[in-house]
């Protein structure tokens, strides 16, 4: 069971926490928790650490690890109080205690290994709960103690979870389970009953905030079950055996009912770059990204056309709207080398993403949007396809509608 900020805001959510955790432990399961720290406790943390600083830029990463980590260090102790508060046995277990063995990649580590031996055994012996402080492990030459990234206790539970072999890891979350795209933009956008991981993996990497990156990866690579679902649902109302609401994040073998495409994602926040006439020989395309990759910006879409005459070519790709302007700026100071004519570029544009496994067996899935899109007059900038996915670069007015349009054709409105 992971329980994340928002689940452990403050002592009455966190006396919550240990209601949810009671219940399945009197349901006869074995059961580890893990936990974030209280919502904002962890960007309050970052924030003192920059104060600290008045004469240096960056601060010594090992310290920013030993600040930032406590967070989840207090959540996991005070949750071990809750539970003890309510006869439930249960002990407060630290990265460094299992251990959580990472990189030494200070502030963003990788887990290397976890040892739930320890754990699996007090289970056994003790019927104890293991409470484990999320987002933080040891690396264990130094012995020092790191963190995985922002949102990183979603990985530590899904390394748990394949560590001590769990059934399943729920990861209880302020929503109900993901949805077939933003119900905020899509008022009938559904829940979905199941997700294959690697739809799950496109759309977290498009930006839907459910799960961190990494941990649907770890889930993918371990085939660990991950179940999100709500932690506001009372404790006491759930029958430890039904049903509850929530979204499976599996194997697509375990998908019955596989339909062509599963969600839509869609971000604003993208912006275009066209470099014009470039030549169309070996190594301009390495002079243009080459920079851009040094200078750490995310290059995303990319399309390049064959040139006509066979001397000069347009490429065009997308960067995060918040690069925009450094990109510029790096793609002028390597004009020389990769000797473009003219550079364009928009910041007015959405990018809209559908998603599906189904698309590698079903033929003519995009043509349909184009079809759809075109009959409500939404121009398409660029687009790119891998096997289960298609994106569609448009301007930004229209990504409501393109959204809605969409959502409607592949059949996934929730019936009125
Ligand atoms: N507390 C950490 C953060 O805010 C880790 C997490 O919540 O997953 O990023
Ligand atoms: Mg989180």
């Amino acid at each position: 069971m992971k329980f994340g900020g928002t689940s452990v805001a403050d002592i009455d959510r966190i006396r919550n926490v240990a209601h949810h955790v009671k219940r399945e432990v009197d349901a006869g399961h074995e059961v580890a928790v893990v936990v974030s720290a209280m919502s904002g406790a962890t960007d309050q943390l970052v924030k003192w650490c920059e104060q600290s600083l008045k004469r240096r830029h960056i601060f010594d990463a090992r310290e920013y690890d030993a600040v930032v980590a406590s967070g989840e260090q207090v959540t996991a102790g005070l949750l071990a109080i809750a539970l003890q508060d309510l006869d439930v046995n249960a002990r407060s277990w630290q990265g460094w205690q299992l251990p959580i063995e990472t990189s030494e990649a200070h502030g963003s580590a990788r887990i290397v290994d976890v040892d739930g031996e320890a754990l699996v055994r007090r289970f056994k012996e003790r019927n104890e709960v293991a409470v484990i402080a999320g987002f933080q492990g040891v690396h264990p030459q130094t012995g020092r103690i790191t963190t995985l990234g922002r949102g990183g206790s979603d990985t530590s539970a899904v390394a748990i979870a394949a560590a001590i072999r769990a059934d399943r890891c729920d990861i209880y979350t302020d929503v109900d389970g993901v949805y077939t795209t933003d119900p905020r933009v899509v008022p009938r956008a559904r829940r979905l009953e199941r997700i294959a991981f690697e739809e799950m993996l496109e759309l977290a990497s498009l930006g839907a905030k459910v799960m961190q990156v990494r941990s649907v990866e770890l889930g993918m690579v371990n085939n660990v079950r991950i179940f999100v679902r709500s932690s506001f649902d009372p404790p006491d109302k759930i029958d430890p055996h039904g049903n509850p609401p929530g979204t499976l994040i599996c194997d697509e073998g375990e998908i019955m009912e596989q339909q062509t495409v599963t969600g839509i994602a869609f971000s604003r926040d993208e912006a275009q770059i066209s470099v014009r006439q470039v030549l169309d020989k070996p190594g301009v395309a390495a002079a243009l990204f080459g920079p851009l990759a040094e200078a750490n910006i995310n290059v995303d879409m990319i399309v390049q056309n064959v040139s006509s005459d066979g001397k000069t070519t347009d490429i065009t790709f997308t960067v995060p709207a918040g690069d925009y302007q450094r990109a510029l700026d790096v793609i002028a100071k390597a004009k020389r080398a990769i000797g473009y004519v003219r550079l364009d570029g928009a910041t007015d544009v959405a990018k809209i993403s559908v998603i599906g496994i189904g698309m590698r067996s079903h033929a003519g899935v995009a043509a349909q949007a184009f079809k759809a899109l075109a009959e409500r007059s939404v121009n398409i900038r660029a687009i790119t396809t891998s096997e289960i996915k298609f994106s569609l670069l448009i301007d930004a007015a229209f990504t409501e509608l393109a959204v809605r349009t969409l959502h409607s054709l592949y059949g996934l409105d929730k019936a009125a």
